[in-house]
């Protein structure tokens, strides 16, 4: 399907027919292009292709056209004119910084973004001369406040990891472009099937597609979405300049994951709500953390803002850290592993993982509790992980 085509299709015929191009073989999955370089017919070609007087391939770290099948079909899913696929998705924050931020820009983003993110900014950004700060997702007069006159990019992740936080996209991106910064949202934990930033007024969208858009736990890869000039120009020169490109085979698994995103994220999606209902139910939790949960501060703008709640439920023990990994130790089926956006359901404990890098301090301001613990949902049947956790709840009396 050519991708101007979109506006015809919902989300769901796009996610498995948007980018590709059928080559004369008539194949109907999407191929491999495993080669690192391409031919030309002639000396006069090549060099016209170098020059970039004719459009085309000429060496897989520019394009490769199952990693631009992969590009085209993200794209239109999340609405932009452009996307750049990376190796990683730290890769994709990387290259959005290389290419949009010089020495002496300043970068807003939330508290209780991804770790290696906080890292990236302050250990390797801060060296090169930007300026970083932090401030609270969720409160809107501190990101005006916060805004500086060399503030260049405002970043965050909603909702939040661990503790599914949100923030109104459509507010921000009116209070970034009124101070003239540009708003980038990682959209990791929702993914086009649940959440639009572009359309809500972001500028640039990040992805791991690590996560939900391989969706079965095989590769890691990321994804940068946005405009023709920043991203098919700006971000996408860092790219086929410093390197961080994603490979053909990775761009063929997570192609073939979007096909299945939406299925999947709407089970997720039920199979967290499932459990957060029954979490709140049990004597030993003291407190349930899911957008879809009546009871979650910002439910009204979840369901304003996103189509599904999403697969991350978090939740808090009495009995803090003990209690905690207990409760995680006596599962059998549930894997223990800090990562997320699988079929298979996982369950960690924050403070001692994902989070454990922080000081007591800097956790305690994040509402990092020793007894919280999160779930990322997976595909299996509801009531076995509801009868897994019940094995942890028993281990606790
Ligand atoms: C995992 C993750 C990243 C980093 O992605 P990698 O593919 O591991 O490099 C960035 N942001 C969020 C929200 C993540 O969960």
């Amino acid at each position: 399907m050519e991708t101007d085509e979109a506006q015809d299709y919902q989300l769901e015929t796009l996610a498995v027919r948007a980018g590709q191009v059928r080559t004369p073989e008539g194949e109907h999955s999407e191929p491999i292009f495993q080669t690192s370089s391409f031919v030309f017919k002639s000396a006069a070609q090549a060099a016209a292709r170098f020059k970039g007087d004719e459009p085309g391939n000429i060496y897989s770290r520019f394009t490769n056209p199952t990693v631009r099948t992969f590009q085209n079909r993200l794209a239109v899913l999340e609405g932009g004119e452009a996307c750049v696929a990376t190796a990683s998705g730290m890769s994709a924050i990387l290259a959005t910084c290389m290419a949009l931020m010089k020495s002496g820009d300043h970068l807003l983003t939330s508290r209780g973004i991804f770790g290696a993110t906080t890292g990236l900014f302050n250990n390797y950004l801060a060296k090169f001369g930007v300026e970083v700060s932090f401030v609270p997702l969720t409160d809107l007069d501190v990101w005006w406040d916060s805004i500086r006159p060399n503030t260049r990019l405002l970043f965050l992740e909603t909702p939040s990891n661990p503790l599914v936080e949100l923030v109104d996209i459509r507010a921000l991106a009116n209070i970034a472009h009124e101070k003239g910064c540009l708003l980038v949202v990682d959209n990791c934990f929702c993914t086009p099937v649940l959440q639009r930033p572009l359309d809500l007024g972001a500028d640039i969208v990040i992805h791991s597609a690590t996560k939900y858009l391989d969706g079965q736990g095989r590769c890691v890869g990321g994804a940068v979405v946005g405009d023709q000039e920043l991203v098919g120009k700006e971000v996408f020169g860092f790219l086929r300049t410093a390197g961080p490109t994603m490979s053909a085979f990775n761009a063929w698994i997570f192609t073939k994951g979007l096909e299945t995103l939406s299925l999947r994220m709407r089970a997720i999606s039920d199979n967290a709500q499932c459990l957060a209902e029954w979490l709140v139910e049990q004597p030993r939790v003291t407190k349930v953390y899911y957008p879809g949960l009546a009871s979650h501060p910002q439910h009204d703008l979840a369901k304003r803002q996103q189509t599904g709640f999403g697969g991350i439920v978090s939740f808090e023990l009495d009995g803090g850290r003990e209690a905690a990994w207990r409760l995680i130790d006596s599962t059998r089926l549930i894997s223990i592993t800090a990562n997320l956006g699988d079929t298979k359901t996982t369950i960690t404990h924050p403070a001692t993982t994902t989070h454990g890098r922080l000081t007591d301090e800097q956790r305690e301001y994040a509402g990092i509790k020793q007894g919280l613990v999160r779930i990322a949902a997976g595909l299996e049947a509801v009531e076995d992980l509801k009868a897994d956790l019940q094995r942890g709840f028993d281990a606790l009396n």
